[in-house]
């Protein structure tokens, strides 16, 4: 009997081929994907996901996860051949549990549904990026996400008590511990986040919650250069107890976004904008107490100016520009590059990035802005006339100088098959062989995911 007839026999209707396989499975939002896979499985419960796998398992066939499909390294994409397990279907809150304050969610919940749920009950689920609407907590957890309140909450890694996963051969390691502490051998969890796929299909998770702010208060600040955004950061960090972001942008990255958007918010464009938010619990004095804090920033000289939101709608025209969405628009293929470094060493990488960046192509855009406080560089960069893959020439550049300033290719968004190559600027030859051997242990068949992570 062939994989297809196999799946179908057991599966139904939950599996896909021919013309009933649409765009949707082809690319993640790298739009680097170039095929379509030979049968899209679509499970609604962790036991179906259980027998897809070990049917494929079975037959040799490599199998690709999919989730909301917005990740951006290519992790999602199939080869031709492949078999894909989208985990659309396999989606909604389980439960939420007051008292631990966790939720118990399954992995095909979109990461916004799972938010709004954490809301009603009066929690904050910490994990949030700007693919809230598409993109799902299986996903968030197989990249081990991160966005913009990390400097608060930690990355999704941080936020998971416990998981379900399914193994390459159709076991069921359901791991949903709602406990903070629990030092009961080997922690499973963490094999599995930011595995990208390549050790197990995640169904289900515990995700810690926190309480739900009352508020928040947004300042879109000026500076001067780089040493001040990061005496600012430290500042923030030792005196504003709610700190939850700390976005900066580097001159031309806001000065594009702010002409796209239509919107002059200083007199002359700064060296850098930083916005700053803070948490804050509806108690008295908070407001003066935040407007004290950047009063005294901007008598120190620390920073030039500084605008604080009146409303929600206006700290929201301070996101939309750090959030970038018309250089999707206005800038041919665009390619945003992630990495990590020392923060110290941010300011300094940068300028050396853009001149070795301006040198190699002369009519480039070439931006940064980054969640600074988590050490978090993104470039943005396109040429005209490049497809999605010749403007990954960039990463030639990049990567090498990253590895120069023991830095990391990437802070969030995982490796993929782009990073792929790359991976050994920033792991050692033993590290590589570790993850090797742990990848042979739990897929010896290696039919998940493969020529993802690693070659
Ligand atoms: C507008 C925009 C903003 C973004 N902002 C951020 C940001 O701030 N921070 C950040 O970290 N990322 C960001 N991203 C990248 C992306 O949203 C994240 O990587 C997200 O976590 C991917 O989730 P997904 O469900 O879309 O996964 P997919 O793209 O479907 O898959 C990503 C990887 O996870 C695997 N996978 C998916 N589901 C499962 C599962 N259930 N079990 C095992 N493996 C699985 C896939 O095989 C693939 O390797 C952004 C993307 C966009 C388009």
């Amino acid at each position: 009997m062939s994989v297809i007839e196999d799946l179908t026999r057991s599966l139904g209707e939950a599996v896909l081929t021919g013309d009933r396989i649409t765009e949707r499975y082809r690319s993640d939002a790298s739009l680097t994907g170039r095929n379509l896979p030979s049968a899209v499985v679509r499970p609604a419960s962790t036991t179906e996901v259980a027998t897809a796998l070990s049917i494929c398992n079975a037959h040799r066939r490599s199998v690709v996860p999919q989730g909301g499909m917005t990740g951006l390294a290519g992790g999602a994409n199939p080869d031709a051949g492949d078999f894909v397990i989208s985990m659309e279907r396999l989606s909604g809150i389980e439960e939420i549990d007051a008292a631990a304050a966790t939720m118990t969610v399954l992995a095909g919940t979109p990461l916004e549904v799972a938010q709004r749920a954490a809301e009603d009950a009066g929690f904050l689920l910490p994990i949030d990026l700007g693919a809230r609407g598409s993109c799902q907590i299986g996903g968030n957890l197989a990249t081990n996400a991160g966005g913009i309140r990390v400097i608060r909450n930690g990355v999704a890694r941080d936020n998971v008590l416990g998981i379900e996963v399914v193994l390459a051969d159709g076991t069921v390691v359901s791991s949903l511990n709602k406990m903070i502490k629990n030092n009961t051998g080997y922690d499973l969890r963490q094999f599995f986040i930011g595995s990208e796929g390549t050790l197990g299909i995640i169904t289900c998770a515990v995700l810690r919650l926190r309480p739900l702010p009352a508020g928040r208060l947004t300042a879109l600040c000026a500076l001067d250069n780089y040493t001040h955004v990061v005496s600012f950061l430290k500042r923030a960090q030792r005196e504003l107890s709610g700190l939850s972001a700390f976005e900066a942008m580097w001159e031309s990255y806001f000065r594009f976004n702010c002409e796209a958007e239509g919107r002059k918010f200083f007199e002359t464009s700064p060296a850098f904008a930083v916005i700053l938010e803070q948490d804050i619990h509806g108690k008295d004095g908070e407001r003066e107490q935040f407007e004290a804090f950047l009063g005294q920033a901007l008598e120190d000289g620390l920073i030039g100016d500084a605008l604080i939101a009146q409303s929600e709608k206006e700290a929201q025209t301070f996101w939309r520009v750090r959030e970038g969405h018309a250089m999707d628009r206005l800038l041919p293929s665009l390619v945003n590059l992630d990495v990590s470094l020392p923060i110290g060493d941010i300011g300094r990488f940068a300028e050396e990035c853009g001149m070795a960046l301006s040198m190699r192509f002369p009519s480039a855009h070439v931006s940064f802005f980054g969640h600074v406080g988590d050490s978090n560089l993104h470039i943005a960069f396109s040429v005209p006339d490049a497809d999605e893959e010749s403007a990954h020439q960039v990463d030639a550049v990049v990567y090498p100088l990253v590895a120069a300033y023991h830095g990391s290719i990437s802070a969030e968004h995982g490796i993929g098959t782009l990073k792929r190559d790359f991976l050994d600027q920033s792991r050692s030859a033993a590290e590589l062989d570790v993850m090797r051997r742990i990848k042979n242990a739990l897929d010896p068949n290696g039919i998940l995911n493969p020529g993802k992570v690693l070659r």
